[in-house]
């Protein structure tokens, strides 16, 4: 039961949102001589991320009365604020000089191009209205709120957390910099690691990770409790063997020691393996809030294992969608376009957070049990991937990255200015799967490891494509022009309207130029200019070893269907910044410790703005788990803090 004084000041504070974002549009029409038209409604359409998106234009003889976007296939949430917001800022301003909306600029160009279009119709001055300046915003005033558990950032971890402290009793308010929610986490491939005996139940066993049990079981302990974990998965393995069970052997213990070793035991392994004893409690947490996964695990990129679960909605946007529709219910506050600046220490203790509002006015929310950073890593800060980097030759702007704009790092600072320790920060996750144009995820036609390969632009392989993301990456910089394609069969994409992981069919990916499609390999070959007897000979071979289903020459060892069935399709990829595995360090109560290793009070962190849990590399399938766990648990701590 909410208290009187908890819904006042939830009220309070959606009242105050509401008027901030009031005055935010409250932006001064700047027309002065009015436009001349010819009156009516006009259609147009023009490219956006998931097809054409098309707008009508309704115009007054001077005004451009109103602008709907009438059919679009755009990714829900990732795109919505474009769709919102752009329309009403041409009507309100009068002008197609509108800022493109971060995080969804594809979507924010192709509604303007449609609208110009429509302007272009209707006979109205097209570089007059484009070059029409909008007034400044007006400063709206300063805000002072009080909440039990302020949350910095509403990507996947900040909003876990604002769910389960709200759940567990507590007012919260979440502040967003950017205009809409959802951060990395709306735009990720969304996989989802845990051993799962349900799901894997209906994974057939598989002769190749036997190997890695037994190496995994046999490797010299690092400490106690590795040792400990190494007893516990023999004796796990060894009572599954017994049992005759057919399913995909899997426990938290294994996927607690891949993901050590997999981060070169730089990680701490009391964070891991907490953190995989609750994955399969996070799965079960999401399914009662409405969530809803594939029946079967797959193994994501990276993920070395198939436990990798994968939401029936694309890309992240069913962990999106399930903990807004918790937020909308129960009226959490949620502070879009206000950027935190500063965690506000008193006697050692964080007691609330300044931030900067929309119209750059100051917003100051205490928080009487605690403060948690979820921010997010700093893939898109050139200048911190510099300062840190020591692993890659270069991280300078010439490397792209999957990630938002708004993953910049902030909360590192403002956490190391709170006098938290910061762990790993050399450590940064490249992935070989980016797009040649734009280093995102998007057009990558990969659907899990087993069912494609890689090849370079001699048509030749040159890596085991179920390995760790860094020697992936690493490989494919050795390759000319540190390009590579993914070539894979109808296996993959059983018909043309069939999607990848970000919600786009093959067929518009063939059609876009971005993927290609030939009935035969030498046809392939010839479409993607590679010696057609390397690329035959490559596909031979793998094909090969599905059937021997051994390690091949590269040790390869994940294995599921053969590429023999047309058609074949291939798509180019390219190095890209995907993952920041250091920041703030953190106990396994998300608690954040300053430098002499002391909890510092009231302050709490989750997600890729921590450190530790990951090590040297980040398996993949690993980051949509912390995000769910790790934010569960910060919440929770934040609201039983007294
Ligand atoms: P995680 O996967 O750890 O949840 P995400 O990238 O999904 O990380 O989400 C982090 C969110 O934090 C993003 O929506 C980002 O825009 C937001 N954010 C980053 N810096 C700030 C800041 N200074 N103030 C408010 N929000 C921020």
């Amino acid at each position: 039961m909410q208290s009187k004084k908890r819904i006042r000041a939830i009220g309070v504070a959606v009242a105050l949102i509401v008027a901030t974002l009031l005055a935010g549009c409250a932006q001064t029409p700047a027309a002065t001589a009015k436009a001349a038209f010819k009156a009516g409604t006009y259609t147009a359409s023009a490219k956006g991320m998931g097809g054409d998106v098309a707008v009508s234009v309704t115009f007054s003889a001077t005004d451009i009365v109103s602008v709907k976007v009438d059919q679009h296939k755009e990714t829900p949430g990732v795109s919505d604020a474009a769709i919102k917001n752009i329309p009403s800022k041409i009507v309100q301003g009068q002008t197609l000089n509108v800022d493109v909306v971060a995080g969804a600029s594809v979507s924010s160009r192709a509604i303007l191009a449609a609208v110009e279009e429509c302007v272009k119709k209707a006979g109205g001055d097209v570089p007059a209205l484009k070059a029409k300046k909008v007034a400044a915003v007006a400063k709206a005033a300063d805000v002072t709120e009080t909440a039990d558990v302020v949350i910095i950032g509403a990507g996947g971890a900040g909003l876990a957390a604002a769910v389960t402290a709200h759940q567990a009793g507590s007012s919260v308010i979440v502040l967003e910099k950017m205009p809409k929610v959802g951060g990395n986490t709306i735009i990720s491939g969304a996989a989802y690691n845990s051993a799962d005996p349900a799901r894997q139940a209906l994974s057939p066993a598989e002769a190749g990770p036997e190997a890695t049990i037994q190496t995994l079981i046999s490797a010299k302990p690092a400490s106690d409790l590795h040792a400990q974990m190494q007893a516990q998965l023999k004796k796990d393995y060894e009572a599954y063997k017994a049992s005759g069970a057919k399913g995909l052997f899997d426990s938290p213990i294994l996927h607690a020691l891949q993901t050590y070793e997999g981060g070169d035991r730089v990680g701490d392994l009391a964070l891991i393996k907490n953190y995989t004893s609750r994955t399969l409690d996070g799965v079960k947490w999401l399914e009662s809030l409405g969530m809803k996964f594939n029946d079967t695990c797959f193994t994501v990129l990276g993920a070395l294992w198939q436990r990798s679960h994968k939401p029936v909605k694309p890309l992240g946007t069913g962990y999106i969608d399930t903990y807004t529709t918790y937020i909308s219910a129960n009226k959490i506050p949620v502070m879009l376009e206000t950027t935190a600046k500063k965690v506000i220490m008193k006697n050692g203790r964080a007691v609330g957070v300044e931030a900067v509002g929309p119209t750059g006015n100051k917003i100051t929310i205490n928080a009487k049990k605690g403060v948690i950073i979820a921010t997010g890593g700093f893939a898109k800060n050139i200048e911190m991937r510099q300062k840190y980097n020591k692993h890659w030759k270069t991280l300078d702007a010439s490397i792209m990255s999957t990630n938002h704009p708004g993953a910049t790092g902030d909360g590192i600072v403002m956490g190391e200015a709170a006098g938290a320790d910061l762990v790993g920060m050399e450590w940064i996750q490249l992935l070989p799967m980016g797009d040649p144009q734009t280093g995102s995820l998007s057009g990558n036609i990969e659907q899990g490891v087993e069912d494609r390969i890689f090849v370079n632009k001699q048509g030749n392989r040159f890596v085991d494509e179920g390995a760790r993301r860094d020697t992936m990456t690493n490989a494919l910089f050795q390759q000319e022009g540190s390009t590579m394609w993914v070539v894979l069969d109808k296996h993959s994409y059983p018909t043309g309207a069939t999607k990848n992981n970000f919600n786009e069919t093959i067929d518009e990916l063939v059609a876009a130029g971005r993927a290609y499609k030939a009935d035969t390999i030498e046809a392939l070959a010839a479409q993607i200019k590679v010696p057609a007897a390397n690329l035959a000979k490559a596909v031979a071979d793998f094909n090969a070893n599905v059937d021997a289903k051994t390690k091949d020459a590269f040790g390869r060892t994940l294995y599921s269907h053969k590429i023999d069935t047309a058609p074949y399709y291939a798509g180019a990829r390219v190095p890209t910044v995907h993952h920041t595995m250091g920041g703030v360090k953190v106990n396994t109560d998300c608690q954040v410790i300053d430098k002499s290793g002391k909890i510092i009070a009231g302050l709490y962190a989750a997600g890729e703005v921590t450190g530790g849990l990951h090590g040297s590399n980040r398996l993949g399938g690993n980051a949509l788990a912390d995000t769910v766990v790790n934010g569960r648990i910060a919440g929770a701590s934040a609201a039983a803090a007294k």
